[in-house]
């Protein structure tokens, strides 16, 4: 019994000292990178489910590690959450998505907005300004941009979080709650927030059309927004099964690897120029 538990302790050390390394090793990487400029951006297409037209792009991040090659944000954004480093990632992320939005403009690519995602630490009530910066400093309209907010955020602090979102959208910038259905909010509050869009999780995609469970929650989901005369979109869009299902469903926007995959902005730019057939 105590050589049992003392072999799990010793184990438990050695994970513990890898956890923790390997923490301190991504926070050290995540300062030097956002010195180095070793961040860039994935646009990825939300596309109209009636006409197959590109309505809007999605910028992911990504981390061109020097070292480890190309790391996705699965991989950083916990320990940058942690640390507050997110606040200054998430400050990148809206300089470069508005710098990019302001030379597809200029090359006529773009006619949708730029959507980002925006960590709850970054939800604070100097974020209108920081948007009314960023849109200035490059010169464009409160219409190229998107903000995709999670769910589980608003559940932190609702007044004041209506608050900002009011001003945002004041801006004339548009808000999307992200991953809804997964942040177990009361629907109550969803009546409070001037939301533009509600984007439907991955995980309530997947299953469809064999899962009973998950095409209740999406067609649920598609029924409320409807209702609340949201936007309602799809992410994680794989197959024509999940397609066909959300079409019929009544939902407007479809966004997963059965259009695209996150592109670089040559490639996002090539798929735009091509004509496009769902
Ligand atoms: P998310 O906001 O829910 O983004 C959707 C994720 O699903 C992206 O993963 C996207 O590449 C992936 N995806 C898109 N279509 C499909 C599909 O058809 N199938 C599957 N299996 N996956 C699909 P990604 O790029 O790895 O980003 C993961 C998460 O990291 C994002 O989830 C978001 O929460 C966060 N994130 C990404 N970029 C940023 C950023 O700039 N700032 C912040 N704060 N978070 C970010
Ligand atoms: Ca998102
Ligand atoms: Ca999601
Ligand atoms: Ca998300």
């Amino acid at each position: 019994q105590s050589e049992k538990a003392s072999g799990s302790y010793a184990f438990y050390d050695v994970e513990m000292n890898r956890l923790i390394a390997g923490r301190l090793y991504l926070e050290s990487g995540i300062r030097r990178a956002l010195q180095n400029d070793e961040f860039f951006l994935l646009y990825q297409p939300k596309v109209d489910i009636h006409s197959g037209a590109v309505i809007g792009a999605e910028a992911l991040i990504r981390w061109a590690h020097p070292k480890d090659g190309i790391i996705s944000p699965i991989e950083f954004i916990g320990v940058a959450e942690e640390t507050n480093l997110i606040l200054q990632i998430d400050a990148w992320v809206l300089d470069a998505a508005c710098a990019q939005a302001k030379r597809w403009q200029d090359e006529g690519v773009l006619a949708f907005p730029i959507a980002v995602n925006v960590s709850a630490k970054e939800f604070t009530s100097s974020l209108p300004e920081r948007i009314e910066h960023a849109l200035r400093k490059h010169q464009i309209s409160p219409a190229w941009l998107e903000l995709e907010i999670t769910e589980s955020m608003l559940m932190q602090n609702a007044d004041g979080v209506v608050r900002i979102m009011n001003e945002i959208t004041a801006q004339g910038v548009k808000l999307a709650l992200d991953d809804f259905g997964t942040g177990f909010s009361s629907l109550s509050y969803l009546k409070k927030f001037p939301i533009d869009t509600l984007k439907i999780d991955r995980s309530f995609i997947q299953g469809i059309p064999d899962d009973v469970d998950d095409c209740a929650i999406a067609s649920a989901i598609i029924s409320m927004a409807k209702q609340m005369k949201h936007r309602v979109i799809a992410e994680g869009v794989e197959n024509r099964e999940q397609f066909s299902f959300l079409q019929k469903m009544g939902c407007d926007e479809i966004q997963g690897y059965l259009f695209s995959r996150p592109l670089d902005v040559d490639a996002f730019a090539q798929l735009i120029a091509k004509k496009l057939s769902l």
